[in-house]
């Protein structure tokens, strides 16, 4: 019998950037989440998973880690502080997410950075207007929107490339590159 599986394709990676918070701000995160449910449905994103996705690479061959991380070392963006203050609702794509009241300038440079650098080495890069949120809630198709009492202070002093995987529990996420942030 010929042997009639496709060939093996090359290892692959689904990768992005991302600003990662520490584990206590997770928390504080996924607590915001479960409160959120209660407005708009949803399921809260699992607190190891919350993040700040800064440039999406999508999926690539493992040998192109290397080109990654070279770019990445050559990011010069200084660290910043997210206010963050609005919690709001994006129906078509259901999600329920908080959001910084101001994109601070060097989480814009950093994001243009990137894209820019991504898109030279033959990466793809974001053309659309770069939207800083945190997703807190899947699945949660009512739009709604308010504004937190209280902001939660995100000191973000370095960015990080991420690996994705999606199994039965839902997407994981392995942290496989830190670079701090330096103007
Ligand atoms: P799932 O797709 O299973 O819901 P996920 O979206 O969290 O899981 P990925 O699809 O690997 O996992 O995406 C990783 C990160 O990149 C997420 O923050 C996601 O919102 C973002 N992302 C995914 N696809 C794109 C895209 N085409 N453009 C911009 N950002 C993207
Ligand atoms: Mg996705």
């Amino acid at each position: 019998m010929p042997d009639t599986s496709p060939p093996l394709s090359p290892q692959s990676l689904r990768l992005f950037f991302a600003c990662w918070p520490t584990a206590a701000l997770q928390q504080q995160l996924h607590a915001l989440g479960v409160g959120l449910r209660q407005q708009i449905g949803g399921r809260p994103t699992r607190p190891e998973n919350i993040h700040l996705t800064l440039a999406f690479v999508g999926d690539v061959p493992a040998q192109q880690l290397p080109a990654l991380q070279q770019l990445a070392a050559g990011i010069t963006a200084a660290p910043f502080t997210l206010q963050l203050q609005q919690l709001g609702c994006w129906p078509q794509a259901a999600v329920g997410w908080l959001a910084p009241d101001q994109t601070p300038e060097p989480l814009l440079q950093l994001v243009q950075q990137l894209n820019r650098d991504l898109r030279q080495a033959g990466f793809r890069g974001e053309k659309r207007r770069y939207r800083p949120h945190l997703t807190l809630l899947r699945k949660a198709t009512q739009g709604w929107h308010s504004t937190l009492e209280t902001p939660l202070c995100w000191q973000v002093e370095e960015f990080v490339l991420v690996a994705s995987t999606l199994d039965a529990h839902g997407p994981s996420y392995r942290i496989i590159g830190r670079w701090p942030l330096h103007g």
